[in-house]
């Protein structure tokens, strides 16, 4: 199973402390079989790739520039730069992102550029309450998937994360009988059977012991709850309770 905390545009190296005890959790349970991957802004990632050495934790960026190349692009980072400071992974085509501009099209480019390099994805996929309450739903993943996908044929390195665009940081999350038959049409998009899928928005220490239920799920990617280091341990520890 894999644990993402997403932080967003939260966080200051002074707060940095606060992540020992996952650390000291995370090196208790290394024999278990889940994956830890912290996506702090980007200036953290560095102080984080010194403070989780020789730990089994991992690191991701939010986000990056589609070029990987250096280039004019002010305020922009690419993916060579977030792994140069340690990222192993990235978040693309979160709904937050989308939300600013970001479409399916850039989103495929970006997902391209940072493979190139080397990172693996967390890609994003979710549809708006508009487009749930319009039975869109099915259509949304789908167009989403097969433009942001678009032309890469390996897909081993790539990890989706459906997050529905109502669920984020609203409380609510999806029925489970609606969000198990999700997984499972997004699963049977791919032709590798295992093919990761996690669940993201408004997962949390309370509702976690029902979305642990959903067996077709691979993971979590973790908003608001992820900045609490003693919430993000329970919710994997319950996970495995
Ligand atoms: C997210 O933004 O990826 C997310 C899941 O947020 P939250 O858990 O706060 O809903």
């Amino acid at each position: 199973m894999y644990f993402v905390a997403n932080w967003k545009m939260f966080g200051d190296l002074k707060g940095l402390n606060s992540l020992n005890d996952v650390i000291k959790f995370a090196m208790k349970n290394k024999r278990k079989n889940f994956k830890v991957i912290y996506c702090p802004p980007s200036t953290l990632i560095f102080p984080l790739f010194k403070k989780f050495k020789n730990t089994p934790i991992d690191l991701g960026g939010q986000n990056s520039h589609e070029s990987e190349n250096y280039g004019p692009y002010t305020g922009s980072i690419n993916s060579k730069m977030l792994m140069d400071v340690g990222a192993k992974y990235l978040i693309l085509g979160h709904s937050e992102n989308r939300q600013s501009g970001e479409n399916d099209r850039l989103i495929n480019l970006k997902i391209k550029s940072a493979l190139k390099i080397g990172l693996k994805i967390i890609f994003c996929i979710g549809e708006t309450l508009k487009e749930k309450q319009n039975n869109k739903t099915n259509q949304i993943l789908s167009n989403q998937i097969k433009i942001g996908l678009n032309g890469i044929k390996n897909k081993s390195k790539i990890i989706i994360a459906y997050e529905p665009v109502w669920s984020i940081g609203t409380g609510l999350i999806p029925k489970l009988s609606d969000l198990n038959s999700l997984i499972l049409f997004i699963k049977k998009k791919f032709k590798n059977k295992s093919q990761k899928i996690l669940y993201g928005g408004s997962v949390n220490e309370n509702n976690i012991n029902q979305l642990k239920t959903i067996n077709s799920v691979d993971g979590f990617l973790v908003g608001a709850a992820s900045q609490d280091a003693k919430k993000f341990i329970d919710i994997i520890k319950k996970t495995y309770n």
